[in-house]
């Protein structure tokens, strides 16, 4: 792959308001980006100009979705430090995505080396304000300039980076989720489990609806019986009940979160029993008519943990802790984001210093 080519922008950006910058709205002075050719392997890697990309209208990726991406966030640590957290399982996600959608694997590594140097020299970007944080967008399409159902033959990997705001400007609060019963996200045997685009794009008309109704999000059922529960949009999902944490297993439909595992690893380490399993919408249902729902959230590298206020399903209003955060969402929130920007002790080595 070779070393890290850079060309400096002669054009740095005037950077956004500190306190209002919202969720993707900005971007650095420079990206990240490497090639693929068949034969040749990854190559080029460099670091130039954020800058279009300029590219053939029949571009395989615009006409048959073969792309991938991921997302993770650089924290300013109290001491003055850049700080990743777990950046290897991103990259490592990145070549499952990448097995199923037949691109070539990225070296772990290097893929870690690319965005410390990226993120090291937009160091000046990541804000400081808490709860604000510099997200880094990893992404992959395929780029032969063809009409034709095939894997491509030419890749290009980008990592662009955009300093964000909290993603609750006021503290965490409760969300309402409006649960899915007419649309399916993901079946086994799809591409349920990797990060690629088209899960999104299949996600969309299910999430105007929802949103149409006055919902944040959607939960998913299962593409098959609509049953057991998946996941929440752009989060995994965790419920409590008479004391047990649970969350559906990984079995092939859902992305498997690195904030997902980070609260699994939580909860164990805290002594909370928690079970990976599947678990259907009417378990949790009467739960709830039993008193027994304690606590609902998700999890994701955006919100990092997103408590759930309330779910309608079939227009069934349940309603968890009275609409409260609750005690196990605050501390894994207050843990995990502790953990990211330094602040907590990282007992399980999550956090990966820039320089
Ligand atoms: C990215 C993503 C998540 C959360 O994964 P994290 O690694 O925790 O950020 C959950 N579900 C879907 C569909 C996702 O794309």
């Amino acid at each position: 792959m070779g070393n890290i080519t850079i060309e400096r922008s002669k054009t740095p950006k005037k950077k956004p308001d500190q306190n209002n910058l919202g969720f993707g709205n900005y971007f650095t002075d420079h990206m990240f980006i490497m090639d693929y050719t068949e034969g040749v392997g990854w190559h080029d890697p460099r670091i130039i100009p954020y800058q279009p990309l300029m590219m053939d209208p029949a571009t395989m990726v615009f006409h048959y979705g073969q792309a991938i991406f991921e997302g993770l966030k650089a924290y300013k640590a109290q001491n003055g430090g850049i700080l990743l957290f777990r950046p290897h399982r991103n990259m490592a996600r990145v070549n499952i995505s990448n097995d199923r959608l037949c691109i070539p694997p990225i070296d772990v590594d290097f893929g870690v080396e690319a965005i410390k140097t990226l993120v090291s020299l937009e160091k000046d970007w990541i804000p400081q304000a808490e709860g604000t944080s510099l997200y880094i967008r990893p992404f992959i399409i395929s780029t032969d300039p063809y009409l034709g159902v095939r894997p491509s033959r030419t890749y290009k990997f980008i990592i662009i980076l955009c300093p964000v705001g909290a993603y609750y400007p006021e503290g965490i609060n409760p969300v309402k989720i409006y649960i899915e019963n007419k649309y399916v996200r993901a079946v086994k045997g799809g591409i349920g489990f990797a990060k690629t685009p088209g899960n999104y794009a299949a996600s969309l008309k299910s999430q105007v609806e929802a949103q149409e109704k006055g919902y944040t999000q959607v939960l998913w059922l299962d593409g098959v019986e609509r049953k057991y529960v998946e996941e929440v949009g752009t989060m995994n999902v965790f419920f409590k009940i008479d004391g047990k944490v649970i969350t559906p297993s990984l079995e092939g439909s859902i992305l498997a979160g690195i904030t997902r595992d980070s609260s699994i690893a939580l909860l164990k380490h805290w002594g909370v029993p928690v079970e990976e399993r599947r678990i259907s919408i009417e378990e949790i249902y009467q739960a709830h008519q039993e008193g027994k729902l304690e606590e609902a959230f998700g999890t994701g590298t955006a919100a990092v943990i997103s408590p759930i206020g309330s779910l309608n399903w079939n227009d069934n209003i349940i309603a968890i802790n009275n609409e409260q955060t609750g005690p196990i969402s605050k501390r894994l929130y207050d843990t995990i984001t502790g953990i990211q920007c330094g602040k907590i002790e990282d007992l399980f080595g999550w956090t990966v210093l820039v320089d």
